[in-house]
C-alpha cells in the first residue's frame, strides 16, 4: 500500500486525540484518520471518578462530539467502527467487511477492565467504569438505589468509594488486599486514607476473598471467606485494567504486559506504533495521563519526520480522594528499598529510598502534599 494513504490512529481516548492534536501542531495538511469503536466524544477519563459527587450525567462530562473533534483537527473521525484485523504486509486495516489503507498506523486502543467470574451472571448488577458509556450505564443502574459495594481497593476503587459516598450513596469496599492501594503506597499512608474514608461512612472489608456473589432481588449478596455477608443494591468492579492486546496479537506484534514498543513508540512491524494504556515502552506500561501526553509529543515529532526518542521524567499522580488528599510517585526506578513514613494524623510523608540512600518514590497526604514539587526534583527520571 502506498505512502499516500492517511496516517491512521485507532482509538479516540486521551492517547489518540492528544496524538492527533500534537501532529496538527507540526503538520496542518497531512491526511489524518481516527477510527474508534465508541462514539468518538472527547472527554477526560479522570473525571469519571469525580462525577457522582457532582451529580454529573455522562453527557455533561463529554467536552466535544466526534464531529467537532474532526473539525478542530482537520481530520476524519470514523466512530462506532471496530478495527477487526491488521494486515501489516499490505498496510491494510479490516473494519468488518470494509478495509482501510494506512501509510502509518498508531494503536491507541487503551485497556479493558478485568472481569470477575460472576460478571455474566449478574449483568447490570455488577458493572465496571472505564469509559463514558460505562459511566452512563452505571448511573442508570444506580437509579433509585442506595447501597453500592465496590470490589477492589486499588486507586480506582478508592476514588470511586470517595466519589460515591460524597454523592450520597452508602458504600462498602471489599478487597483481598490487606490495605488500600498496596501497589502504590505503604501501609501507614493507606491507613490514613482509609480512616478518612471511614469517617465519611465507607465500610471496608479488606484481606477477604469473595466466596460467592449472587443476585438478591434487585440487588446483590456477597459472602466473604471471613464469614461476613454483605447486601447491596449495586456492585462496582474495580479490580484493575489490562491492556487491549487482541488486535496486536492477531497482527503478530510483540506482546509483553502491553504492546511492546521501543523508545520511538515503534513496534517491530514497520509503520506500526502504539501509545497510551495499551503500550509497553521498555518494560513500562504506565496507565496514567501524563505519560501518554509525553508519548504523544514524542511520537508526533517522529511521525512528522523528526525522529524523537521518548523519555519520561518522574510523574507523580494525584489520587482523587478529597477526603484525604494524596499524591504518589511510585518507586519505579528501584529494584529494592524501603518506605519510611513520618508525620501525624492525615499529614504524612512516606519516602522510598534504595540501599544507597537515593530517593525513588514518595507518597504524601494532607498538608504534606505541598512537598510534591521539591521531592519530584530529587527523583530519577522513569525513562532516561
Ligand atoms: P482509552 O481512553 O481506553 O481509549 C481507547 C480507545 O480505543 C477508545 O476510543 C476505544 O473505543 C478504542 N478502541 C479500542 N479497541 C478498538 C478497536 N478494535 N477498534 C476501534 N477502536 C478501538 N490517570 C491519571 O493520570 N490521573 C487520574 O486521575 C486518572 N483517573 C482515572 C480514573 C478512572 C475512573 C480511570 C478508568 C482511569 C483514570 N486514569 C487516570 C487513567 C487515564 O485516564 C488513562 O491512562 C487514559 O485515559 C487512557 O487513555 P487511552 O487513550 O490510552 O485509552
Amino acid at each position: 500500500m502506498s505512502d499516500e494513504a492517511p496516517l491512521v490512529i485507532v482509538g479516540t481516548g486521551l492517547a489518540g486525540y492528544n496524538l492527533a492534536k500534537e501532529v496538527r501542531k507540526l503538520d496542518t495538511e497531512r491526511e489524518l484518520l481516527l477510527i474508534t469503536a465508541d462514539d468518538g466524544r472527547f472527554y477526560s477519563k479522570p473525571l469519571l471518578s469525580t462525577g457522582f459527587a457532582k451529580a454529573k450525567e455522562a453527557d455533561e462530562l463529554a467536552a466535544h462530539s466526534a464531529a467537532s473533534m474532526a473539525e478542530q483537527l482537520n481530520a476524519c473521525v470514523l466512530d462506532h467502527t471496530q478495527v477487526t484485523a491488521i494486515d501489516p504486509q499490505q498496510r491494510l486495516l479490516r473494519l468488518g467487511e470494509r478495509q482501510q489503507a494506512y501509510s502509518e498506523l498508531v494503536l491507541a486502543v487503551g485497556a479493558e477492565p478485568r472481569r470477575l467470574p460472576w460478571a455474566d451472571e449478574l449483568g447490570e448488577q455488577l458493572l465496571s467504569i472505564n469509559d463514558l458509556h460505562d459511566y452512563g450505564r452505571f448511573r442508570a443502574a444506580l437509579q433509585g438505589k442506595q447501597r453500592v459495594v465496590i470490589i477492589g481497593a486499588g486507586l480506582i476503587g478508592c476514588e470511586f468509594a470517595n466519589d460515591l459516598v460524597a454523592g450520597g450513596f452508602q458504600v462498602s469496599v471489599v478487597a483481598s488486599d490487606p490495605y488500600l492501594m498496596p501497589q502504590l503506597i505503604p501501609e501507614p499512608v493507606a491507613a490514613a486514607v482509609q480512616a478518612q474514608l471511614e469517617a465519611l461512612g465507607v465500610i471496608f472489608h479488606l484481606g477477604c476473598a469473595i466466596e460467592s456473589l449472587e443476585p438478591n432481588g434487585q440487588g446483590v449478596q456477597l459472602r466473604l471467606d471471613d464469614g461476613s455477608q454483605i447486601e447491596a443494591d449495586q456492585a462496582l468492579s474495580a479490580i484493575g485494567l489490562a491492556p487491549r492486546l487482541a488486535l496486536a496479537e492477531q497482527a503478530g506484534l510483540e506482546l509483553g504486559r502491553g504492546i511492546v514498543v521501543d523508545r520511538h513508540l515503534a513496534t517491530r512491524q514497520p509503520h506500526i506504533y502504539a501509545l497510551g494504556d495499551c503500550a509497553e515502552v521498555q518494560g513500562l506500561n504506565l496507565m496514567y495521563v501524563m505519560p501518554l501526553m509525553t508519548a504523544a509529543r514524542a511520537l508526533a515529532k517522529t511521525l512528522c519526520g523528526e525522529r524523537s526518542a521518548l523519555s519520561y521524567p518522574a510523574m507523580p499522580v494525584m489520587v482523587k480522594t478529597p477526603a484525604c488528599p494524596l499524591v504518589v510517585a511510585p518507586p519505579l526506578t528501584a529494584e529494592s528499598g524501603h518506605w519510611v513514613t513520618t508525620g501525624e494524623g492525615t499529614d504524612l510523608q512516606a519516602l522510598f529510598h534504595d540501599e544507597q540512600g537515593q530517593l525513588h518514590g514518595f507518597a504524601l497526604t494532607g498538608s504534606r502534599v505541598a512537598e510534591k514539587l521539591k521531592l519530584t526534583r530529587e527523583l530519577p527520571g522513569w525513562l532516561l
